[in-house]
């Protein structure tokens, strides 16, 4: 069914600012030609006119004034850089940036975290530059650590797949009690315990809500048996960064590889940056390529040009 109207996609996309939209757009023709593409900076666009819209931190107002709207496409998995925007269409569909290629990427991202927390590549990142043979032993291999996973949705399933391959036994926790092979699944608050204690790599792939901000601080770490790791990739509002700190000064554990801060981009007076026992990257586990959003996109406006369901949408109720 072909839509009677070339809908207008709008890109509010910073990412590689204006001079990426040419290259957004050429994105958008290879999958469908038909959808007149975008910057937000185009005087020549009506606001009114618009009726789908590519964002990724929309400032207060620009939303509110597309009066045609008909779905708003976070330009990554989370939405919360969305929703926490006062006018943000609420009686509108919000579609998460979804796809294989996004899963892909953080199952990579996760499996390099947790192979340099195994084989201790911190301490080799620090020995080099100062021309340092820090020779030791490698103490475990992946089958001798157990790695749990916060949050056990597109993202964590994917992660946990590559993990198994690697050899990792794999655990999970979410709401729901998930059947995923080979993965030990624990759901609530009230299996969280058990989830913890027999936990050696603690990997965060929770979606930024109310009920889960705050959730990695001293309380939760200290259940963690001694010597564990961390990888935060989910928000930065899961871990209190000072009671990491504590946690890792204390020994109680051994490393943690972050993505994702309270404050980004993380402040250069932030502790983090320096700490011998912590790798920092700039919040870049996984975003797909323009391609691959490109294509996400295209389909899903066709598909609801076509009256089809659209993909992978927040539910308000849940709050991810
Ligand atoms: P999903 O919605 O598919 O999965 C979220 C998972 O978290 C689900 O398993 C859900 O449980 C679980 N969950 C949510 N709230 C709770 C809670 N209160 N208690 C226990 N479990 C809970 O999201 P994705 O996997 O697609 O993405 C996860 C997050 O990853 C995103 O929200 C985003 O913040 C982050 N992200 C980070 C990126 C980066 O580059 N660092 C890139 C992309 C995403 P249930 O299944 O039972 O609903």
């Amino acid at each position: 069914l072909q839509p009677k109207v070339a809908p207008t996609v709008l890109l509010l996309v910073k990412s590689g600012g204006p001079k990426a939209v040419p290259d957004w757009q050429s994105c958008f023709r290879r999958h469908d030609p038909r959808l007149d593409v975008r910057c937000w900076t185009d005087p020549g666009v009506d606001p009114a006119a618009v009726r789908y819209v590519v964002v990724w931190e929309p400032e207060e107002g620009r939303l509110s004034a597309m009066t045609g709207l008909r779905a708003v496409f976070s330009s990554a998995a989370g939405v919360d850089h969305i929703t926490r925007v006062a006018d943000w269409p609420r009686h509108l569909p919000l579609v998460r940036m979804g796809g294989d290629d996004t899963a892909q990427r953080m199952g990579e991202y996760i499996s390099w975290s947790c192979l340099s927390l195994l084989r201790d590549a911190r301490t080799f990142a620090l020995a080099q530059p100062e021309g340092r043979w820090a020779h030791r032993e490698t103490r475990f291999s992946a089958p001798q650590r157990t790695v749990g996973i916060l949050g056990l949705g597109n993202l964590g399933a994917a992660a946990a797949r590559m993990l198994q391959g690697l050899g990792f036994p794999v655990r999970g926790w979410s709401r729901s009690r998930k059947a995923l092979p080979g993965v030990e699944s624990f759901a609530g608050a009230e299996e969280l315990p058990a989830f913890l204690a027999g936990t050696d790599i603690l990997v965060c792939l929770l979606p930024s809500t109310p009920e889960t901000a705050g959730l990695i601080g001293a309380e939760l770490l200290v259940q963690l048996p001694a010597g564990a790791g961390l990888v935060s990739a989910g928000r930065g509002q899961h871990v209190v960064e000072p009671d990491l700190v504590a946690a890792l000064d204390s020994g109680h554990l051994s490393g943690a590889v972050m993505d994702v801060f309270a404050t980004e981009p993380l402040p250069p007076d932030s502790p983090l940056w320096r700490h011998p026992r912590i790798t920092v990257t700039p919040h870049i586990a996984s975003m797909a390529s323009r391609q691959e959003r490109a294509r996400y996109v295209a389909e899903a406006i066709a598909a609801q040009e076509a009256g089809r369901p659209l993909p992978n949408l927040f539910d308000p109720a849940k709050g991810y």
